[in-house]
């Protein structure tokens, strides 16, 4: 039950924060994300996974405009360590991916480029940009690999300002529900 209360005090300090280069704080990204999957009629550790993808973003303490400082922080490797204090493969491994399935989805899929927002397209750089056919193939043999291009194409339609959604505590549930037991 440990989980849920962090999650909270996380979200209170800092999701209040921008999503780099988006016209939604990292709170309402977050609960764009899970909407999405939820409305998706995701199982509920995918709709968790989906409202946690960017958590490492509110762990570490640069500045809102990394990506113009040419820093990759690693946000996916961050909030997957912090994830699997308390959560599974099935939740920690979306989340460790989503980047990967950006750069996955930039190989496959022709139409996915020109979904991309500015932001994403600048952060897809640093992040090494569209894979090639052998790192695709190896994309493809990871455990949770579909469920990271799922949850990947919620994070994109998470950056609508305005768009009205339930509210953390709505998810408090799942998280529970979600946590490995001590
Ligand atoms: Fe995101």
């Amino acid at each position: 039950m440990q989980a849920a209360g962090n999650i909270v005090a996380i979200f209170a300090a800092r999701g209040g924060t921008a999503y780099f280069g988006e016209p939604v704080s990292q709170l309402e990204h977050a609960l764009q994300a899970a909407y999405h999957a939820e409305r998706e009629q995701a199982p509920g550790w995918l709709v968790v996974a989906a409202l946690l993808h960017d958590i490492g973003h509110l762990l570490h303490g640069l500045p809102e405009h990394i990506a113009d400082l040419g820093v990759d922080a690693r946000h996916e490797d961050l909030g997957h360590a912090w994830l699997a204090q308390y959560f599974g493969p099935e939740i920690t491994a979306p989340v460790r991916l989503h980047v990967d399935a950006k750069r996955y989805l930039c190989a496959t899929d022709p139409r996915y480029l020109e979904l991309l927002s500015p932001a994403s397209l600048q952060s897809l750089q640093l992040q090494g940009g569209p894979f090639h056919a052998d790192a695709v193939r190896a994309f493809e043999q990871q455990p949770f690999a579909r469920e990271a291009v799922r949850l990947r194409r919620w994070d994109d339609l998470a950056k609508a300002p305005g768009l009205p959604v339930p509210g953390l505590e709505h998810y408090l549930p799942m998280i529970a529900a979600s946590e490995l037991r001590a």
